[in-house]
């Protein structure tokens, strides 16, 4: 098919517009815009854009805007012809005359893209009296740590406008007004601060003056260098691109090319970064001397630990030493902190945070599908046609997927089911929330099979082709209780059946899932229902379908694939298999143990029992985020030596005997794994700070000085090793890997695999394989004396433990835990808005302030873990999924009454 620009013939593609089929042709500059941009729909509003069109040649031509208009065949397009050249210079001047003229004073001069156009279209005067100061209010918006805003240089293009609405979702910006006095308002004509913004940044992104920035300046020319690297946050894995000045980090912007959030990022990606270099940040390696830790040398730091590693492993064992690694940490320093605790202290006793979050999902999956990692990728969401979110709320804990998720709930013509006992913002747009009491997961899935399969929506040549087991899970499926399951989970059974037959009936559905699955008695089981449940309808193996974790921590996936786990080693091979064995003795030079080592609940156990008597804790912070506080604090406390890797004095490096100053993401190379399986370059932007070190050169030091010849950290030299021994690493090259990075499997020649299981299952043949529901132990233990049940999440500002987000501005924005309390609940307690509440399990008791709302059910509670101050992990407890051993934060009984603070009665 041809169009022809300035009367040459050239080849287009279908649907492709004027605006980028010239762009392809002669170049980015060809044609100005300010509306357009790469990441929104077109708009046509500026019509900077506008080009001639005749559809004949010499024909009559008509002004087009070229940005929404298609080309079509035998078009006559001429860009620059003389009357478009005054056409673009009259709209320009007519945009100055309302805009201040301050360039050499404004912060985007040099990098404002209406300076551009204005030196593209040649204006040199404008004709018109400037009109801008009378109308337009010239105040900033300095009230959030973040986000400002001048909307005297707003040129009323809409850009931010749509970005809010297209990008986030989110619908705080709009145009209020009308000709000169048309001006932009948030909210309800509010602050950046008092409104809804979710600060996710898309807006001042997308603003191509400074009518809207950002406090770091972001569109700055004052830069020296940029670079991609990988967000250290969530499991989304956003690309980032830092700018820096004089080794000092300027900005965060989110490149319109990436693969993973094209042009978006959240809050944590793009802000809160100020952590890196906070005068908190350890510098020093420290040792606790007569209780009180005392900086001293590497050398020095390191001839403790080894010189008390050598002792224990003679005198209690190899198996008196335990390690817990870091999803935050690169997969190169996973795979060497699990080479160094197998081949170098000769145990299997590595574990990591998968073990209190997606434990059970790479069991799960294993177990049906013979491989535990997402099928697909989130950019299938453009070719499915229905979502199931089960027990997770994405827009608050992966949220440039959850944008994304939220974006296709939107749209009236797709199914979106969620399964989550809170209405989460998900929940607000879906065709079906299935509001669910906690801990009954598998209740309800157990009931969507039940109507899948007697409603006749079983894809029966699929399940015949592909699977096993099908007749006997079938017979018990159509066994279960209705009734029982019904009243055990508080679903209409009505309401189940709807949702069941629209993902059944859906062409292609996709299934999303959280902690809200695993942190649970029946963790293993859940996920096995939902991966059985796209198994029974054939919503496997191709594009717009599949069983999706959403992998918590930037890189908990990369962990296990490195072998973070006590029972598989590297690239997920049995460490009890005896070639298994030979294969890893052979590799690493060593004799690796053939039994299965402590998971982190058995660590803490064995330390209690006196068996442990060294441990070495590498980022993360177990005090706080595990469950029990007080029993993980009796556990150090009885563990002779505890080494704790961290970038902050963490509540878990409080406890130990030595601290070493790691080094944050901003100061290292390596690779992340983000929860499609996709192997991303993180690249160094700045010296660690202080005389802290890169956690896997750290590692390597250790290991040398134990004996053990291991070469310097570079993330090249280690990828070549772990190609050698993880088989679906085979291809991966540290040159090769570009700004966007490869899915795994990963061949040897360098391709990569977007989509899992399109021919047969690593397995075999799928696995069916039915769980009845069982009441939470906890529940069965305690929930008659604590009524209530307590479920924990995360929110959008903070991660984790916060040790990081709370040392950035968004602390201002987020500030404290609080426990939402259904009103009714709250009347029952005569509890108000802001009161203190005293929150008491078996387990001990927390003091938090009430947040009334129907966001939960009567009779469910929930929170977060953030902060420290409050200590909800002093509460949760340490019954776990019975297969992966994953702590259920999601089932806590508890009792609940107002309390003054320090849980004095009222
Ligand atoms: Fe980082 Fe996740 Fe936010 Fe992306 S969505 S910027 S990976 S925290």
């Amino acid at each position: 098919m041809k169009a022809y620009i300035n009367n040459t013939p050239h080849e287009f593609k279908v649907g492709e517009t004027i605006l980028n089929f010239v762009k392809r042709i002669e170049g980015e500059k060809i044609i100005p815009t300010l509306c357009d941009a790469p990441n929104l729909e077109a708009f046509g509003s500026c019509r900077i854009c506008s080009v001639d069109v005749a559809l004949e040649k010499d024909g009559p031509t008509k002004v087009m805007a070229s940005c929404h208009t298609p080309v079509t065949e035998g078009m006559y397009v001429y860009p620059s012809s003389e009357s478009i050249q005054e056409l673009r210079k009259n709209i320009i001047e007519l945009v100055i005359s309302d805009h201040p003229l301050e360039c050499l004073t404004c912060e985007v001069n040099g990098n404002c893209q209406l300076q551009d156009v204005v030196g593209e279209v040649g204006l040199r005067e404008v004709r018109y009296p400037s009109e801008f100061e009378n109308h337009i209010d010239r105040e900033k918006d300095l009230s959030h740590p973040y986000m400002t805003s001048d909307f005297s240089k707003c040129i009323n293009c809409y850009r931010c406008v749509r970005a809010c609405d297209e990008v986030q979702g989110q619908f705080v910006l709009s145009m209020a007004g009308r000709g000169f006095d048309a001006h932009i308002v948030k909210g309800a004509d509010q602050s950046f601060f008092e409104s809804d913004c979710v600060s996710c940044g898309a807006c001042a992104q997308a603003c191509p003056t400074s009518a809207i920035s950002d406090v770091f300046e972001s569109k700055s020319t004052k830069f020296d260098t940029k670079e991609r690297t990988i967000c250290t946050y969530c499991g989304v894995g956003c690309n980032l691109e830092v700018a820096t000045k004089n080794g000092e980090i300027l900005s965060i912007q989110a490149p319109i090319d990436a693969e993973v959030n094209g042009g978006h990022t959240c809050l944590k990606g793009r802000y809160a970064f100020k952590f890196f270099n906070h005068e908190d940040r350890l510098r020093q390696p420290l040792i606790k001397k007569n209780g009180q830790f005392e900086e001293v040398t590497w050398d020095e730091a390191y001839n403790f630990i080894t010189s008390k590693f050598k002792t224990y492993k003679t005198e209690f064992g190899p198996d008196s030493i335990a390690g817990i690694s870091s999803s935050r940490c690169t997969n190169e320093e996973n795979y060497l902190m699990q080479k160094f605790f197998r081949a170098v202290i000769q145990t299997n006793n590595i574990d990591g945070c998968a073990r209190v979050c997606h434990s059970p999902t790479a069991l799960g999956m294993q177990r049906v599908f013979g491989t535990g990692a997402a099928t697909n990728s989130i950019e299938d969401l453009k070719y499915t046609n229905c979502i199931m979110v089960i027990g997770a709320n994405p827009t608050s804990g992966h949220p440039v997927t959850g944008a994304k998720l939220k974006q296709f709930a939107m749209k009236t013509d797709n199914v979106s089911i969620v399964i989550d006992p809170r209405k989460t913002e998900l929940a607000k747009y879906a065709t079906y929330h299935l509001a669910l009491r906690p801990g009954t997961n598998v209740a309800v899935l157990n009931m969507m099979m039940y109507f899948i399969i007697t409603e006749g929506l079983a894809n029966e040549q699929f399940i015949k082709d592909k699977t096993e087991g099908f007749e006997d899970y079938k017979n018990q499926i159509l066994n279960i209780d209705l009734d029982q399951l019904e009243n055990i989970s508080g679903v209409d059974r009505n309401l189940v059946k709807a949702a069941a037959i629209a993902y059944a009936k859906a062409p292609n559905a996709m299934s999303f899932h959280g902690l809200g699955v695993t942190e649970q008695y029946q963790g293993t089981f859940t996920v096995m229902q939902i991966a059985d449940l796209a198994l029974l309808t054939g919503n496997i193996g191709r594009k717009g379908v599949g069983v999706n974790p959403l992998r918590g921590q930037n890189n908990v996936q990369g962990a296990a694939d490195m072998g973070v786990q006590p029972h598989q080693g590297a690239g997920y091979l049995d460490v009890t298999n005896e070639e298994v064995n030979k294969k890893y003795n052979a590799f690493y030079g060593s004799t690796l143990p053939k039994h299965i080592g402590y998971k982190i609940p058995e660590m803490f156990d064995a330390a209690l029992d006196g068996k442990l008597k060294a441990i070495w804790i590498m980022g993360e912070d177990v005090v706080q985020t595990d469950p029990n506080t007080q029993k993980v604090i009796k556990a150090l406390n009885n563990t002779d030596l505890v080494i704790v890797q961290e970038l902050f004095m963490t509540e878990t490096a409080k406890y130990a005997d030595v601290v070493l100053p790691g080094a944050s993401f901003l100061e290292k190379e390596g690779t992340f794994t983000n929860g499609e399986r996709r192997i991303q370059a993180v690249r160094k932007i700045v010296e660690p700070v202080g005389n802290s070190k890169v956690d896997g050169q750290i590692v390597i030091d250790i290991m040398n000085k134990m004996g053990y010849q291991q070469a310097d950290y570079t993330a090249k030299g280690m990828l070549e090793e772990i190609s050698q021994i993880v088989p679906f690493f085979a291809g991966v090259k540290w040159d090769e890997l570009g700004t966007t990075g490869k899915q795994w499997p990963v061949k040897a020649d360098g391709s990569d695999t977007e989509i899992l299981h399109t021919d047969t299952f690593k397995r075999g043949k799928g696995l069916f394989a039915y769980n009845a529901f069982e009441e939470s132990r906890e529940i069965l233990k305690n929930g008659s004396e604590y009524p209530y049940i307590l479920t924990t999440n995360r929110d959008l500002e903070h991660y984790n433990c916060g040790a990081m987000t709370r040392r950035t501005g968004n602390v201002e924005i987020h500030t404290e835990d609080v426990l939402w309390i259904n009103p009714q609940d709250a009347a029952a307690k005569n509890i108000k808005d802001g009161d203190m509440v005293c929150l008491e399990s078996p387990r001990g008791k927390v003091d938090i302030k009430a947040f009334i709302t129907d966001g939960v059910n009567p009779g469910v509670l929930s929170t977060t873990f953030h902060f420290p101050e409050i200590m909800v992990n002093n509460i949760t407890s340490d019954e776990h999924d019975t297969e992966a051993y994953c702590p259920e934060y999601k089932v806590v009984s508890v009792k609940m009454r107002k309390s003054k603070g320090k849980f004095a009665k009222v």
